[in-house]
């Protein structure tokens, strides 16, 4: 197999793209790509401020180093959701989330760019395990926890808009799931780019929605990035992941698969736009952050919490000594 572009040992080889490149290539030709992803999509001015939510995963990981490297103004936040650090919750020993942190740290040193820490149970004195209700799983608080947070950070540090990891698999596997429950709701307001409403609920965009997860995994090794290559304790048989290995089996029989259903979705998503414009945001009576009802998400599962005000997150910044 040889490099399309310059006919050298191909390393990687992209079935949806129809071609396989050597390393050199691989590494000139993913950044490029998240570009024309970010101008078809219309992302990004080229002086907007970013936050990157990272994870410590190979997928923001390498989105954050891209954005630097393409020249942005790229910081990133992770929220230390303190998983897999309690003893008694069938978790103990894998310290999850402080690792997934660490790795953060060291990204932040070899870009020498600003990191901010949230640590949840300082935030809200408890952790994702601990707002488990019963035997749900706890996926949907969590997801609602870093969405609030990745929000508030933004706006109180005055970033123009939130970058997530979110890749090809993640889109297309949500997706799935939105149809199969025809989650209305869902289907309209999920896309690449999720536009600023209001002057609190900030832009967020995903410039790898094209990728799928192993073309991030390959940069991720080929470039030499720093990340945690453990999943989620919590996502161990989450229904999306069998939505994944289902999709990657039709793509396999017939690639292209993926990229075909996602861009047929975002061509007829308008369909399900209508329902969407006519919910108003208000201001929650509680923490002040944009939510559709008197009382936001957030404070509805947290309780009557004190989090820190407006401004006052700055203190968990880490400043870059690079
Ligand atoms: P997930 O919800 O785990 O599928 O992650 C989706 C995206 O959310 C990732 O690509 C990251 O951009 C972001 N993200 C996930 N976990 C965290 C975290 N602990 N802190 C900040 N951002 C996160
Ligand atoms: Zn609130």
């Amino acid at each position: 197999m040889k490099c399309k572009i310059c006919r050298q040992k191909a390393v990687a080889e992209l079935p949806q793209h129809r071609m396989a490149l050597c390393q050199p290539c691989y590494l000139d030709w993913f950044p490029s790509y998240a570009k024309k992803t970010i101008k078809k999509f219309a992302m990004l001015e080229p002086d907007e401020r970013i936050l990157v939510a990272i994870s410590g995963g190979k997928d923001s990981s390498a989105l954050w180093r891209v954005l630097v490297d393409l020249g942005y103004e790229a910081d990133a936040m992770i929220i230390d959701l303190g998983i897999g650090d309690q003893e008694g919750l069938g978790l103990e020993g894998e310290a999850y989330s402080s690792t997934s942190t660490e790795f953060a740290r060291e990204q932040a040193q070899l870009l020498g760019r600003d990191l901010w820490v949230i640590d949840l149970r300082e935030q809200i004195g408890r952790s994702v395990p601990e707002l488990r209700r019963g035997q749900r799983p706890v996926c949907s608080a969590c997801g609602l926890v870093k969405r609030y947070f990745m929000n508030r950070a933004a706006f109180e540090a005055g970033y123009d808009c939130v970058a997530t990891g979110h890749n090809l698999d993640d889109e297309v596997g949500a997706l799935f799931g939105n149809v199969l429950t025809w989650d209305t709701h869902y289907l309209s307001r999920q896309g690449p780019v999720s536009p600023l409403r209001g002057e609190r609920l900030i832009k967020k965009i995903k410039p790898f929605c094209y990728f799928t997860e192993r073309e991030t995994a390959m940069f991720s090794l080929l470039a030499g990035i720093p990340y945690m290559r453990e999943e989620c304790p919590n996502a161990v048989g989450a229904t999306t992941i069998t939505y994944k290995e289902l999709i990657n089996r039709l793509e396999s029989q017939a690639p292209g698969t993926k990229r075909r259903f996602y861009d047929g979705f975002l061509r007829e998503r308008d369909l399900f736009r209508k329902q969407e414009e006519d919910v108003v945001l208000q201001h929650c009576l509680s923490c002040g952050m944009p939510s559709p009802l008197e009382t936001c998400g957030f404070c509805r599962l947290v309780g009557d919490v004190s989090v820190t005000r407006f401004g006052a997150l700055g203190e968990s910044r880490e400043e870059s000594n690079a």
